[in-house]
């Protein structure tokens, strides 16, 4: 029997919009909002005359996407994504979202996620003689979801049977999916997985004589197209929006609400409010509680630095709590993509030492804190600290914002096995060994959950907790043999 190895997608952007106009414009821009979330491939679906217009392709939105192609991207109605694959390598054009199925009633889907029991899924479906033009997860949920139209629509689409139908979706697919489709002559359908594990937000505004809606991963792909009062996408609730721009809601799943803690350490954009808490917020929390740890330690620090970007947030109020000065020691090369999510070691490599220059005069004779958001592999950070104890530091610390991170992702972030994260089997002093520290410092995860919002039901009473599984190896979606899911390639 052919084994197809499905490819998981990470730490994708999606965006879907119905508009008065065209949407093409829109898109283009709410991509732009989203690239943070990926930066390897990136694809937008119109639907015009009757017909899909399609561009999709491997780079960045501004180089997939020619004034040319948007011109031919007509329509009022659109769906994108921004993608960054997993399973180490860089996935084809094949596999680039959004998916299309032309029958039954025209399908166009963008999924950020990852289904844990795709192979099964895609081998029923096979079974159905469904074929499929990639090895990606995000076309077996598109196929599933089309297999229970197909079994719970008539001809003409309606909402309820649409419900029903993403409603069995959400009893057969495991694992996270933050998911819009278009659905031609009708609308656009968004949904999220019962544990919300990615995040999924909607917005309207009211223009002329009808309603524009949009919804995304992130309120970035939204607040430049002058859209604000973002609402989430509850988990294991789904949408619908017609042409018009009426919205109905459902819950269509008992919700185990319990998103990806992640987000707020680093894959989220900082001006984001997430499940109705704030990720700038969480990340100044992060550093006012690393501040209370290392202040206990009573080490001798000169200047608190942070590794850029996303670390900066929590750096500046460790500094303050600390009274300690705050210095930009390192520079970041901003055209250089993220590193711990590029695929592939070679690359990887490379990019670290493309990615950073240090602020010699500000790191010179003093004792200094690095302050990252969380250490994966260990070598980015074994590289800066290398690159500081040259710029002359008389002693290197460092502090991570997230705790030690022990266990793989299976719900859509590009984590290596254990064998490569440099925390799984090692003790603190092994890991301070490895990153050649002179003292180094772990957020507690009891500190990292209060700091992104655990327990405030006045803030939101859905949130049951939130998914900490590459802390603590809890796995929300059920049990997870991770030993057998590691050697078959399964973590992302
Ligand atoms: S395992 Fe970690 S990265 Fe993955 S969803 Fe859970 S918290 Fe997020």
């Amino acid at each position: 029997m052919l084994v197809v190895r499905i490819i998981q997608n990470i730490v994708c952007g999606i965006i879907g919009t119905i508009s008065n106009g065209e949407v093409a414009a829109d898109l283009y821009d709410g991509l732009l909002g989203l690239q943070h979330r990926g930066q390897d491939a990136c694809g937008m679906v119109t639907f015009f005359d009757n017909k899909f217009k399609v561009r999709k392709g491997t780079g960045l939105v501004r180089e997939v996407f020619s004034m040319e192609s948007l011109l031919e991207l007509r329509g009022q109605i659109g769906i994108g994504h921004v993608r960054y694959p997993t399973a180490g390598a860089r996935a084809g054009e094949a596999e680039v979202q959004p998916f299309l199925l032309n029958s039954p009633y025209g399908l166009a889907l963008a999924h950020n996620g990852n289904l844990t029991n795709a192979d099964k899924l895609r081998q029923e479906l096979e079974k159905k003689d469904y074929y499929f033009n990639s090895s990606s997860d995000s076309e077996v949920l598109l196929t599933l979801l089309a297999d229970e139209l197909r079994s719970k629509a008539k001809k003409t689409l309606k909402n309820e049977p649409i419900f029903a139908a993403v409603a069995e979706v959400m009893q057969k697919a495991q694992g996270s999916y933050s998911v819009v489709v278009l659905i031609a002559n009708f609308g656009l359908l968004a949904f999220r997985d019962p544990a919300g594990i990615r995040p999924l937000i909607f917005c309207e505004r009211a223009t002329g004589f009808a309603k524009e809606s949009l919804i995304a991963s992130e309120p970035s792909a939204a607040t430049l197209l002058g859209y604000d009062n973002f609402k989430d996408v509850e988990a294991g609730e789904a949408i619908l929006i017609d042409l018009k721009g009426n919205l109905e809601k459902k819950q269509l799943a008992k919700a185990q609400h319990t998103p990806c803690i992640f987000e707020y350490v680093y894959l989220a954009r900082p001006d984001s409010v997430l499940d109705k808490l704030s990720v700038y917020k969480a990340r100044l929390r992060m550093g006012e509680k690393l501040a209370k740890q290392i202040l206990k330690s009573e080490l001798e620090i000169d200047v608190v630095v942070p590794v850029p970007d996303s670390s900066t947030t929590a750096a500046i109020t460790l500094a303050y709590n600390l009274g300690i000065k705050y210095r930009e020691g390192l520079v970041k090369n901003r055209y250089i993509g993220r590193t711990f999510i590029m695929p592939g070691q070679e690359i990887r490599k490379k990019s670290i030492r493309h990615k950073l220059t240090s602020v010699d005069l500000e790191l010179k004779g003093k004792k200094v804190l690095l302050v990252d958001d969380s250490i994966v592999r260990g070598n980015t950070s074994a590289r800066i600290v290398e690159m500081v104890r040259k710029a002359g530091a008389e002693k290197v610390y460092f502090a991570s914002a997230a705790p030690p991170l022990k266990w793989p992702c299976f719900y859509g972030v590009d984590f290596p096995t254990r064998a490569e994260l440099v925390a799984a089997y090692r003790s603190l002093d092994e890991i301070k060994k490895e990153l050649g520290v002179d003292a180094l410092f772990y957020q507690t995860l009891e500190d990292l959950k209060a700091a992104c919002g655990e327990g405030r039901t006045d803030l939101n009473p859905h949130l049951k907790g939130f998914c900490a599984a590459c802390f603590d190896g809890n796995y929300p979606l059920g049990k997870i043999d991770v030993e057998a899911m590691e050697k078959e390639g399964k973590q992302c």
